[in-house]
């Protein structure tokens, strides 16, 4: 449902392209070198240190507390104990390669003080550079890359006992790396749909007159809808109710675009070349089939064509509403009944009913007399009405055969990719189309995900995470409750019913246990329609997409299965799911550096105790905190606690909104459409930072790493950083112990302001609160569960802020945070409620891709990935 079924789908979508191209064996050995040196070291220097009875000192200047903060500290009761003995350090291999990891990420000659940023990944920076197939490089980007190392070898593993849904992964595996045969059959399986589909005008004779006259727009986006699950000028599909989290319902919404975001239609700058290389795209496109049609050279006919779909698409980008216009569901969501759409938006005669039961015919439903429809995009609606009849029939069909031919792209042969490499190159920065098993790796496990996730976890997983990784929730939940109560700004009331949803969220964690249970025919039944062929790989993606869209069009007669996973195990990310008030770790995201039981517990509340504050307080975000308890869109805030959230939002907006991004041609971040994440990443750690004290108050042992004297709430810091390693660090003077290592390529980044709901990494730091009362002794000042916006520092100009690794001041000379007018409007697109079909949840989504939720999906009421309306973590 909803997902772009190829590889090459997500990449014209969100943007993501694939990765890394230099040998990545090459690559894994020297990281494979340097984990091992890095071991090495840091085991002789354990070894050296025993011998003198001592723990060595590391950075002995730097890491020590003032004298104010070691009063501070002993004025707490849960404070944390710094390791005194030997005993204290931990020598398993666990801890020895995590010790390795840190040392070698760090740069120890930086200033922790003066630069956190390289103090904590300057190391990592030094050893990687943006691969060429990718248009964004991190630490988070690594996890999946050797992700999809291990689904390699399970999905290239013969054998006979496989049950049929994994027979069927690997053979749709097979069919993708059949390359002899995607090129021997060239472009025909493309020409074969396009008579399906009524011919692509552009390289038929006579369309006009033979097609023409029959040509009706509601039956054919019908068709683009369930037989191809592209849902092209008017989106519409099935989702849960926001107003009954138990049924589901149809949805009516703006649609998404060719190009990634309505920006690019418009406005100047890069953006013309990326509109030009667009054009030029579809029209050698259209060229190459015709000749291959045997139709003669018509350079004039393929450019007057082609630059009409591109106006009529501007205009429909035009229509979309930007995303900061998007924000509040409960605003965007108009429930009514059929006559009611057909009267209020009539569209020069569309016929909605014919429409809707057009696709639901598909899957055998056919609409109530009562039916009602739930419209998000009703400007989008408005402004199609002056749209929809200026163009004409043979300009329609040239566009929506156009989109199904932009998604097709990936599963045709090579000269087709070569054809679209330009475009790729000037939208994305990349050079370097993703190697051949990457590709065929992420579209297998984006689509068939549960099967190759049972691949995953007997590959990968160790069984007994899950009851680490419960309590681990259970604690950070637990914290996130007691928190509230010391919120001065939610009354009584709010924190009661807060605290009830709170408690009330479900966790999924790992993988959902059915996937493994050989007897159990729900993983085989998922697959029962599909059957692929090794030599048909264009026609496998085809019945991809028939599946997908049947699936999720099926729902509409049917109850919401509450423990319905919305995303793969084979997945590094964490999402929340407002309409089902639930949290989800898949299990690729429970490894190192965010968590492993051989570790110490400093680095997994540091990592993944950070991801569950986000994911929880995701909750309670500016989108999340209109769903009640049972995933219902209700009010359930008081008016004082109401006000109070959205006067500390605004602050939180003006505040990132004031972060102009140097490698986005200077562009500001979007305050609006990144609040969400934003919130969940100032609660997240916070929560995390709080339940880690608590848990060590409570009696808990920690070990320390060898070759490093770092305290345990610095190391649950840098790991917290070095999760996520950022670039450079932001030109403002906020306290900066945060990190999120990683580097953009400046195409990816002024698409990324665009579109991304979460701020660009290097501004997603460590929410110090510099100068407020509370300043922090140690690490983090007080600790707030949500909604607490940093900012309030801006509001009484920092003097002070210190940090867990400064002994002294953080000074206010280092630059003055740039406080400009709030961001007029940096619109983007898809709204904030993103159609279904924009976002994915897969391994490889994380990036951003038309799968994307590109890593912590989209605070979303309604699922953008298969089924999934969640927020995810990256
Ligand atoms: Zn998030």
């Amino acid at each position: 449902m909803g997902k772009p079924e190829s590889p090459v789908g997500m990449v014209e979508l969100a943007g993501w392209s694939g990765q890394k191209h230099r040998g990545f064996l090459e690559r894994g050995l020297q990281l494979l070198l340097l984990l091992v040196t890095g071991a090495l070291v840091a085991l002789g220097l354990l070894h050296a240190a025993h011998s003198r009875g001592k723990q060595l000192t590391l950075f002995p200047s730097r890491l020590c507390f003032s004298k104010e903060e070691k009063t501070i500290v002993k004025r707490k009761p849960r404070a944390i104990p710094q390791p005194k003995e030997m005993d204290d350090i931990c020598t398993s291999p666990g801890c020895v390669i995590a010790a390795a990891r840190i040392l070698q990420n760090m740069d120890p000659s930086r200033e922790p003080c003066d630069d956190f940023y390289q103090y904590a990944c300057g190391g990592w920076l030094r050893r990687h550079v943006i691969p060429e197939t990718n248009s964004r490089y991190s630490v988070f980007d690594i996890l999946r890359d050797e992700l999809e190392v291990i689904l390699k070898g399970v999905l290239e593993n013969s054998t006979t006992r496989d049950r049929p849904a994994v027979q069927k992964a690997k053979m749709l595996y097979r069919s993708c790396m059949n390359e002899r045969m995607i090129e021997k059959r060239d472009s025909q399986p493309l020409l074969n749909i396009l008579d399906v589909m009524g011919g692509w005008p552009v390289t038929v004779e006579k369309w006009n007159e033979g097609v023409g006259p029959r040509w009706e727009l509601e039956q054919q986006l019908a068709v683009m809808n369930t037989q191809f699950n592209r849902r092209v000028v008017i989106d519409l599909f099935i989702w849960n109710d926001d107003q009954n989290s138990s049924r589901h319902i149809i949805y009516i919404d703006q649609p998404t675009l060719g190009m990634p975001s309505r920006e690019y239609y418009f406005n100047e700058g890069s953006n013309r070349k990326v509109r030009e290389a667009y054009l030029q795209f579809m029209m050698s496109v259209a060229t190459m089939l015709r000749a291959d049609m045997n139709l003669p050279e018509n350079s004039y006919l393929v450019q007057e064509d082609m630059a009409q779909v591109l106006e009529l698409e501007t205009q429909l980008a035009n229509a979309t509403a930007p995303q900061e216009e998007r924000h509040d569901v409960t605003t965007l969501y108009h429930r009514m009944s059929l006559e009611d759409l057909q009267n209020k938006f009539g569209l020069k005669g569309f016929n909605w009913t014919l429409f809707i039961q057009s696709v639901l015919s598909s899957v055998k439903i056919k609409l109530l007399p009562d039916e009602e429809v739930v419209v998000y995009g009703i400007p989008y609606l408005q402004n199609l009405e002056d749209i929809i009849d200026v163009y004409s029939a043979r300009t329609m069909q040239n566009y929506l055969v156009w989109r199904l031919v932009l998604d097709r792209i990936s599963s045709l042969s090579q000269r087709f990719k070569d054809a679209r490499a330009n475009y790729r190159k000037v939208l994305y920065g990349t050079t370097v189309e993703e190697v051949r098993w990457r590709e065929c790796v992420s579209y297998v496990n984006s689509n068939m995900e549960s099967a190759v996730g049972s691949l995953y976890i007997r590959e990968a997983f160790p069984g007994d995470s899950k009851d680490a990784v419960r309590e681990l929730i259970d604690k950070v939940r637990a914290v996130f409750v007691e928190t509230l109560d010391e919120l001065g700004w939610m009354d009584e009331v709010s924190k009661k019913k807060a605290q009830e949803k709170a408690m009330n969220i479900r966790e999924q964690i790992g993988y959902p246990d059915y996937i493994l249970e050989e007897r159990n025919k729900h993983l085989d039944e998922e697959y029962s329609n599909l059957n692929f062929s090794e030599d048909k790989y264009f026609e496998n993606g085809l019945q991809n997409l028939k599946a997908g869209a049947q699936r999720s069009l099926k729902k509409l007669r049917e109850t919401v299965d509450q423990n319905l996973w919305i995303i793969g195990a084979a997945v590094v990310n964490a999402f929340y799911s407002p309409n089902r008030n639930q949290i989800v770790f898949p299990a690729g995201i429970l490894q190192p550096p965010f968590f492993s039981k051989e570790q110490p517990q400093a680095l997994n509340f540091g990592g993944i105790g950070m991801v569950i504050g986000h994911e929880i307080t995701h909750g309670f975000d500016d989108n999340g905190r209109n769903f009640d308890k049972n995933g219902n869109m209700l009010d359930w805030w008081s008016n004082f606690s109401a006000q109070h959230f959205r006067k500390q939002s605004e602050c939180m907006i003006h505040q990132y909104g004031n972060y102009s991004w140097d490698l986005a041609d200077n562009q500001n971040v979007n305050g609006f459409s990144t609040l969400g994440e934003n919130i969940a990443d100032n609660g997240g750690v916070r929560q995390a930072y709080k339940a880690y004290l608590k848990w060590m108050a409570e009696g808990g042992k920690d070990q320390q790493l060898p070759g490093l004297e770092l305290s345990y709430d610095q190391l649950f810091f840098i790991n917290y950083a070095q999760a996520r390693p950022s670039p450079r660090p932001a030109a403002t003077p906020l306290v900066r112990p945060q990190v999120w290592c990683g580097s953009y390529r400046p195409e990816f980044a002024i698409q990324s302001i665009k579109t991304d709901v979460h701020s660009p990494l290097k501004y997603r730091r460590l929410p110090l609160r510099r100068g407020h009362p509370h300043a922090p002794a140690r690490a983090l000042p007080r600790l707030v569960a949500m909604g607490e916006p940093h900012c309030v520092a801006h509001a009484h100009p920092p003097a002070e802020a210190r940090c867990p690794f400064c002994a002294r001041s953080w000074s206010s000379g280092r630059g003055q945070h740039r406080v400009r007018p709030a961001p007029g409007a940096q619109p983007r697109h898809p709204g904030r409620v993103a159609p279904p079909g924009a976002l994915r949840l897969q391994p490889r989504a994380l990036r951003p891709s038309p799968g994307d939720l590109f890593n912590c999906l989209h605070p979303l009421s309604k699922a953008s990935l298969s089924a999934v309306q969640a927020s995810d973590l990256s």
